[in-house]
């Protein structure tokens, strides 16, 4: 025992030594633009909670109908005898929304795209990834075991010569299944806030034979006229096989869902093994989640995003009036780039010695020497709020 903790903390030393540790905080409060760490109260430049969801009366009030009705627990996995009906309102719920045949929850965004991944490929098969794409893809596709390339952040040029390497490859391969390929990109990118060319990648993917996963964890809720995401933004819905989110970001419960046609759905309940061997989510969390989808389509919601739009707007003019060089505020993610991780931190902290709680994001979830921090505006934000933040801002750089 002795030798194993001395072992770790020799580890956890080397991630001393590079700047790069990480200690959990915990908040007092529930999610909202203010926020109580430790006791002390800070306004929040740092939640995913877009809409301003999380804490929304509607969404508590169909969690606790659900415990009500359905328990605490699930008691089983989906298969066996967990399968609830909050989890079949989701799913309907979801399908009706994202306009797809059919839907299914898991119990994270993560688990739905490791389960998605793992069930669709096997080694035989070709994954390729942008370079940006969240941890929980790059995960799937070393566990997949399929052969996987990165294309460099959004560049089309690099995507279609590994797409053409892809076919030529297959046509080499014998065997009984016709090796596939699959493209996964994000469409509003978790760290960087940028889009991906949703359209040229789906005409590209058409033209090679291969197959696109889209994970839209940052756009559902946000982007498009109906606010299914950016695919229903870029018109090219029908055309994605598979679509993927998280229930945990505007849409403010938790869970993570794929969208696409029934055989698809059928396949993933026969295949997906972080949705066959793990127990279903809880009935609040599905409940909030059907809420959440709920409000996002009703007239609240479409004020609710354009109330956040007008505050990005607010928020580029006065980073830009402060000599940052935005040419547009794509999301509501606004990464400000300083790239030696100390500096990012200690930024961080000066920040948060003025009562803002804006996150320093550093290796390994963006790349060595591109710390940034990452500042998320919600609807629930003020104007006011905005301009305690660009003052904090001048004051700490
Ligand atoms: C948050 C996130 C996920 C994971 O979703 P969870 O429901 O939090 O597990 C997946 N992809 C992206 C791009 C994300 O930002």
């Amino acid at each position: 025992m002795k030798d194993f903790n001395d072992e770790l903390r020799c580890r956890l030393d080397q991630i001393r030594d590079q700047g790069l540790y990480r200690e959990l905080r915990q908040v007092d409060s529930p999610q909202s633009p203010r926020i109580e760490l430790n006791g002390k109260p800070f306004l929040n430049f740092s939640s995913n909670d877009y809409l301003g969801l999380a804490n929304h009366p509607d969404l508590k009030a169909a969690a606790i109908k659900a415990i009500e009705k359905f328990g605490a627990g699930s008691g089983a996995s989906r298969l066996i005898c967990g399968s609830l009906t909050p989890h079949f309102e989701l799913e309907a719920a979801l399908a009706a929304f994202k306009g797809t045949e059919s839907a299914l929850s898991f119990s994270s965004g993560y688990a739905a795209a490791v389960g998605t991944i793992c069930a669709l490929l096997g080694k035989d098969d070709v994954i390729i990834l942008d370079k940006l794409v969240h941890a929980c893809i790059v995960d799937a596709a070393r566990l997949c075991g399929a052969k996987l390339r990165v294309f460099a952040h959004n560049d089309l040029n690099e995507l279609e010569e590994i797409l053409r390497w892809a076919n030529e490859r297959i046509s080499v391969v014998s065997g009984t299944q016709r090796p596939r390929t699959l493209v996964v990109t994000e469409s509003v990118f978790s760290m960087d806030g940028d889009l991906a060319p949703l359209r040229e990648i789906v005409e590209l993917k058409e033209r090679y034979g291969a197959w696109l996963m889209v994970d839209e964890a940052h756009a559902t809720g946000l982007f498009g006229p109906n606010r299914r995401g950016l695919a229903e933004e870029a018109m090219v819905s029908d055309r994605i096989e598979i679509q993927m989110g998280t229930l945990g970001k505007a849409l403010g419960a938790s869970g993570g869902y794929i969208c696409g046609s029934k055989v698809l759905i059928d396949y993933l309940v026969n295949r997906a093994r972080s949705f066959i061997f793990s127990t279903a989510p809880v009935p609040a969390a599905s409940a909030a989640a059907t809420a959440g989808i709920q409000l996002v389509q009703s007239s609240e919601g479409a004020e609710r995003s354009a109330r956040l739009r007008q505050l990005l707007g607010r928020l580029m003019e006065g980073l830009n009036k402060a000599g940052w060089n935005f040419e547009a505020l794509s999301s509501s993610i606004v990464p400000l780039i300083f790239g030696e991780e100390v500096k990012a931190v200690s930024l961080a902290t000066k920040l948060r010695e003025q009562g803002l709680f804006v996150p320093a994001i550093r290796y390994p979830t963006v790349a060595r020497g591109s710390a940034r921090l990452r500042v998320t505006l919600t609807a629930g934000h003020t104007t006011e709020d905005i301009a305690q933040l660009l003052k904090a801002l001048a004051f700490s750089i």
